[in-house]
């Protein structure tokens, strides 16, 4: 389930259309991924289209090996080189975790506003959600602390870093 979420931190501007599932979206998310590509000089490729419709598709952020399953239509390399080029045009996001392995979703100027809860045993990542008022409080707080910081903020990441229920603590 997406959350068409955008926050702009600085300008306390929020803009909110919830609850529109991903199949609606469709047409949409490869339109701005194709705009994202242009201008960073690139072709949209039917090898982007597949990861991009992969990651669009996965309830959590995917690694390549997880993307390939899923856009099995593109080989290995070109998803490696997909995703770089995706990925450098800011439509895909590569998140960093405790693990080996690099995972990737869309950005959340496609995908909305989320947080992750990263495992430090597997590896594995899941999006959450904050309510809404908690996020404009944290907005709040983050930019009261950039202002005394002289800092502009665009934005704001927040990682829970921990353990699965698969992967019992110790
Ligand atoms: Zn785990
Ligand atoms: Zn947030």
């Amino acid at each position: 389930m997406w959350c068409w979420t955008t926050h702009t931190t600085g300008t306390g501007t929020d803009v909110s259309q919830r609850g529109i599932g991903v199949s609606q979206r469709d047409t949409d998310v490869h339109e701005v991924a194709r705009e994202q590509m242009a201008r960073s000089g690139r072709r949209y490729t039917a090898n982007c289209r597949a990861v991009v419709d992969a990651l669009g598709g996965a309830p959590q952020p995917l690694t390549v090996v997880e993307v390939l399953e899923r856009a099995t239509s593109v080989v290995q390399s070109s998803a490696y080189r997909s995703l770089a080029l995706l990925e450098r045009a800011g439509v895909v996001q590569r998140i960093v975790t405790t693990d080996d392995f690099a995972r990737y979703e869309l950005s959340q100027e496609i995908s909305g506003h989320h947080h992750h809860m990263v495992c430090t045993e597997c590896g594995n990542v899941a999006d959450f959600e904050l309510p809404e008022a908690f996020e404009d409080e944290l907005d709040a707080v983050l930019r009261e602390m950039a202002r005394r910081g002289r800092f502009a903020p665009a934005d704001h990441q927040l990682d829970v870093i921990g353990t699965c229920q698969d992967c019992p603590p110790g």
